[in-house]
């Protein structure tokens, strides 16, 4: 299989023999991420020889679109192939002004076992490189430009699809670096965020390098035995740690970080997790509450008025809360619920 030219830097590039003029490398790269164009034949004012050759040599997208499903509420979530016949998948999230986001996989499936998520239950399968990241973000980026109802040509970048980033950590970050370069794509740091499960000591290596990134880490838990049943990463990276490390990095890198927190009904929206969520340092943390998603009528799924009274439990404490509202829950794209092999036309 031909090596993706994403994986290539314009510098790169642009030394290889192949091209007959050193402004093509440029040409290529506008074609590919301002105009979208994935097939070397499409790319009009190259000449022939040369796009014969470049096809020979090289491919463009190292994914292949095998599925998509639409929901009501206008997400799209993608079903991708890679090389070795795995899946991942990709969500495409408009909000009700029209600002997209992309939702990326960082991994086929993902080994953190989180009791409540589908994703976890695949177990990893493999990392994925940094040219089928991009390819991901590239694709989305072709349905976008396409979407009429969108005006905003900026897009938000969230890697909460399969896997753990920071388990992925040098692939994720080749393609961070790829996604801000001003010759690639260009997108601003602060419209990409990283969620973690909360792997402490891999955190400060990604703000060493993007200082400006968006940061969300999945609490869930304010209290360590109830974390450590939820997410088994809690054992080695316990939470009195954690937040000693998310201090010190706010110290020097200066990020308000998010805190996700998957409402379980039963579980984890107690007055004692009130009580302990009130301890939370209120100038560096914001908490971002999840309900529980889940495929039908499940008993751990809060109902509005829980969720709300719990909402209003961590405001009256003083804390800064969202709420994230369900999204294409009719066809499994939402938080927790990507899973390649459930998502077969006609099985939700
Ligand atoms: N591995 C990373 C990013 C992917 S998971 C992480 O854990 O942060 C993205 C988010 O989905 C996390 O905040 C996770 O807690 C949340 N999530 C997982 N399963 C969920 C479910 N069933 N319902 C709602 N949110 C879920
Ligand atoms: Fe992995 Fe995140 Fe799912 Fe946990 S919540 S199993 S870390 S994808």
């Amino acid at each position: 299989m031909n090596d993706s030219i994403l994986n290539f830097r314009f510098d790169g590039l642009s030394e290889r023999e192949i091209f007959d003029k050193p402004y093509r490398a440029g040409q290529i790269f506008k074609f590919i991420y301002e105009n979208c164009i994935f097939d070397f034949n499409d790319m009009t004012n190259i000449p022939l020889n040369l796009r014969k050759s470049l096809s020979e040599n090289f491919r463009i997208l190292s994914i292949v679109e095998s599925a998509r499903r639409t929901s009501s509420d206008g997400v799209i979530k993608f079903l991708f192939e890679l090389d070795d016949k795995n899946c991942v998948e990709s969500v495409y999230l408009k909000d009700k002004n029209n600002r997209v986001t992309f939702c990326i996989s960082s991994q086929c499936g993902c080994r953190m076992g989180c009791a409540f998520c589908k994703t976890g239950d695949m177990g990893l399968i493999r990392n994925l490189r940094a040219d089928e990241i991009l390819s991901q973000v590239l694709y989305l980026y072709k349905i976008m430009k396409g979407d009429a109802s969108v005006v905003d040509k900026y897009f938000n970048i969230v890697f909460m699809g399969m896997g753990e980033p920071l388990d992925n950590l040098t692939n994720v970050e080749t393609a961070i670096s790829k996604l801000i370069d001003k010759k690639n794509l260009g997108i601003s740091q602060t419209r990409i965020t990283v969620s973690t499960c909360g792997i402490a000591d891999k955190i400060e290596d990604l703000l060493k390098k993007f200082p400006n990134i968006t940061l969300a880490v999945s609490l869930n838990s304010p209290e360590q035995s109830e974390r450590e049943k939820m997410m088994p990463v809690s054992k080695k990276y316990p939470l009195n740690l954690l937040f000693q490390e998310l201090k010190r990095l706010y110290g020097v890198y200066k990020n308000r970080i998010t805190l996700e927190y998957v409402l379980i009904k039963g579980v984890n929206m107690r007055r004692q997790d009130v009580d302990l969520l009130s301890q939370i340092d209120k100038d560096i943390f914001h908490i971002n509450l999840i309900p529980i998603n889940v495929g039908g009528d499940d008993p751990r799924r809060p109902s509005e008025p829980e969720i709300k009274s719990f909402m209003d439990k961590l405001t009256a404490v003083g804390l800064k809360v969202t709420r994230r509202y369900r999204r294409g829950a009719d066809i499994n794209a939402d938080c927790g619920q990507l899973f390649y092999e459930k998502f077969v036309e006609g099985v939700v």
